[in-house]
C-alpha cells in the first residue's frame, strides 16, 4: 500500500522523505508543486531528479491524482461548474465552482450523502456514507485550482455547503480549513470561509471556542416549531430557538454576521405570517437572511413560489428592517442543489440537463 500524503503538514511530509533517503528541503519542492501550483503528478516536479521522481512515486500517491471525475456539468452562462467525483472507496461527491465578480468560490461537501433527512434535500436520499476525510475536503479545492493556477487565479472562497452535515464532521471540516489557510497552501483568509450547519448546537458552541473568523450560516427555513420539525427532524434534538441562541453567541464571541438560510417552498413556509415571525426574530440581530427559492426535488414533492410571493416575503424583512436577500439563482440548468447530480447517478438516471 503506498502512504497517502494530500493534507499532510509539512513536517510529516519531511518525515516521509527523510524515511526515502531524501533531504529535508525536497519535501518543501513537493509541497509547493502540490499546493502552490496544483500540480499532483510526481513525474511532473520537475525540479526534482528523475530517480527521486520514481521512488515518490513508487512509494507515495496524491489523492487527487486518484480521484476520479465521473460528471462535470458546465452551467450555459460558463459561470458554475459541478463536479461528480469518485473516491478511493468507490463513494461519490459533489463539488460546484461558481465564478462571482469577486471571483472563484468553491461549495464542497463534508460528507458522503447525509443522516440529518431534511424534507426537500437530496443529500439523504440513500443516507449517511461516512465522514470525508481531512485531504477529501481540501482535494475539492485543489480540483479548481490546479486548472486556475496556471491562468494566474485560484480559488478564494470555500463554502462548507454541500452534502453532509459539516458539525458532525468537526475535526475533518476544520482542519480543512485550517490547512486551506496556511501560507504555504492556498493562503486562504478565514474571513472567506463559511460553513454551514442545520443547527447542531454543540457543534456551534466548539467553533466559537476556535476563536477563527469563519463565517456561521444557519440553515433555518421555518421559525413555527411543528413545521421546522417537519421538514428538519434535528429540530427536535436542538429546536430552533436553542438554535439562535447559540449563533447569536457566535456572532458576540468572532464578531462576524451570522447568515440564515431560508429555502422558500411553495404553500409551506412561505406565508406572510412566516414572513411576519421571521422578522420578529430577526430583527436587532447582527444577521441577514438568505432566502433560497427550493431546487424543486421531485421525489419530496416541493415546489418554488411564484415570484410575487418570494417578492412579497422579501418585502415584509426588509419593512422590518431585517437585512434580507434572495439567493441568486447559479447553475439552475445544472441541478445545482447539492445532493441532486449524486442521486441521478445512484438511481443510473441521467441528470435533466443532460
Ligand atoms: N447540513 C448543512 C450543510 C449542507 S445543506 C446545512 O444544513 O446547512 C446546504 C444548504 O442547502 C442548506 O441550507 C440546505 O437546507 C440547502 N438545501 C438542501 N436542499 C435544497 C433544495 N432542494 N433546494 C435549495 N436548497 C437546498
Amino acid at each position: 500500500m503506498k502512504q497517502e500524503i494530500f493534507g499532510l503538514p509539512l513536517e510529516e511530509l519531511q518525515a516521509l522523505l527523510a524515511e526515502l533517503g531524501m533531504k529535508r528541503f525536497r519535501a518543501a519542492q513537493v509541497y509547493d508543486w502540490l499546493y502552490r501550483k496544483g500540480v499532483f503528478d510526481f513525474d511532473a516536479m520537475t525540479n526534482l531528479g528523475k530517480s527521486e521522481r520514481e521512488r515518490l512515486a513508487a512509494s507515495l500517491t496524491v489523492l487527487p491524482w486518484e480521484i476520479g471525475v465521473l460528471r462535470r456539468l458546465d452551467s450555459s452562462d460558463g459561470l458554475t461548474s459541478k463536479l461528480l467525483l469518485r473516491l478511493t472507496d468507490g463513494n461519490t461527491i459533489e463539488t460546484v465552482l461558481m465564478h462571482h465578480d469577486y471571483g472563484y468560490s468553491v461549495c464542497v461537501s463534508s460528507q458522503a450523502g447525509c443522516d440529518m433527512h431534511c424534507a426537500f434535500c437530496a443529500s439523504g436520499l440513500n443516507g449517511a456514507v461516512r465522514n470525508l476525510t481531512l485531504a477529501e475536503i481540501v482535494a475539492q479545492v485543489y480540483f479548481f485550482n490546479a486548472v486556475l493556477f496556471p491562468r494566474g487565479e485560484r480559488v478564494s472562497r470555500v463554502v462548507v455547503m454541500g452534502s453532509g452535515e459539516p458539525m458532525l464532521n468537526f475535526d475533518n471540516v476544520f482542519g480543512a480549513l485550517q490547512f486551506l489557510h496556511r501560507p504555504d497552501t492556498a493562503n486562504m483568509s478565514y474571513r472567506n470561509m463559511t460553513v454551514s450547519t442545520c443547527g447542531i448546537i454543540p457543534g456551534m458552541e466548539r467553533m466559537a471556542r476556535l476563536g477563527l473568523p469563519i463565517s456561521l450560516a444557519v440553515s433555518l427555513h421555518a421559525v413555527r416549531p411543528e413545521l421546522r420539525t417537519e421538514l428538519m427532524p434535528v429540530n427536535k434534538a436542538y429546536p430552533f430557538p436553542a438554535v439562535l441562541q447559540a449563533a447569536e453567541a457566535y456572532a458576540a464571541a468572532s464578531g462576524r454576521q451570522v447568515t440564515y438560510e431560508y429555502i422558500l417552498l411553495a404553500g409551506k413556509n412561505d406565508s406572510e405570517t412566516d414572513a411576519r415571525l421571521l422578522a420578529e426574530y430577526m430583527r436587532y440581530k447582527h444577521a441577514s437572511v438568505n432566502l433560497i427559492p427550493v431546487n424543486p426535488v421531485p421525489e419530496k414533492g416541493f415546489f418554488r413560489p411564484a415570484p410575487r410571493q418570494i417578492d412579497r416575503f422579501l418585502r415584509i424583512l426588509e419593512r422590518n428592517h431585517v437585512t434580507a436577500t434572495v439567493r441568486k439563482e447559479m447553475g439552475q440548468d445544472i441541478n445545482a442543489a447539492c445532493g441532486q447530480l449524486r442521486a441521478a447517478y445512484a438511481k443510473q438516471e441521467e441528470p435533466t440537463c443532460l
